[in-house]
């Protein structure tokens, strides 16, 4: 069997969203639920990247190490549940500064493409905002919705028949990792 890809947004899917930014390991803290599941995709053999928008780089809040270091610490912590976080693609733009990476543009989840060399039609993409959701649109993926983070104002702002919604990344593994068994 292939191995299928997914593609996570980080803040508010994985880890809790702060209006502050996440700034610092000591900061960024998982959602209850969200490495678990991060492990049964892993057991599931679904190769798990992350596609996530850090304009704090660009607004100068934290720099690129400290970047490292939380994502060192999330591979850490997902790794206690059984979950392996392979590639991780940022944009560290300031949202004036018109890059063709942060999400609603599709730069991430297309260098993730080009690196896994698998092409986003149907691969599943999640997370809590329009942009992600607009972002995975845009290249053909699968659009999911979890209502974590901004996931209930993004759920206002969505026709809800025209795209999958789980309550957490927890229910919405469940919902895939069942509905890979099937295919
Ligand atoms: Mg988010
Ligand atoms: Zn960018």
């Amino acid at each position: 069997m292939s191995r299928r890809l997914v593609i996570l947004d980080r803040d508010g899917v994985i880890n809790r969203d702060s209006d502050a930014f996440i700034k610092s390991p000591d900061e960024w803290e998982a959602l209850p639920g969200s490495l678990e599941a991060i492990g049964m995709l892993s057991a599931a053999g679904f190769d798990v990247a992350v596609a996530t928008n850090q304009s704090g780089i660009g607004r100068k809040l934290l720099d690129r190490p400290a970047l490292e270091a939380i994502h060192d610490k999330m591979r850490r912590e997902a790794r206690t549940h059984g979950g392996d976080i392979g590639k991780i693609e940022y944009c560290p733009h300031h949202p004036d500064d018109q890059c063709d990476c942060r999400k609603p543009e599709p730069g991430l989840l297309l260098r993730l493409s080009r690196s896994y060399g698998v092409p986003l039609e149907n691969v599943p993409i999640i997370g809590d905002s329009l942009r992600d959701i607009e972002a995975a649109r845009a290249v053909g993926g699968r659009p999911i919705l979890v209502l974590t983070g901004n996931g209930e104002k993004t759920a206002g702002e969505l026709d809800e028949r025209e795209v999958e919604v789980y309550a957490d990344l927890r229910a919405a593994v469940i919902g895939l990792t069942q509905g890979a068994e099937q295919s």
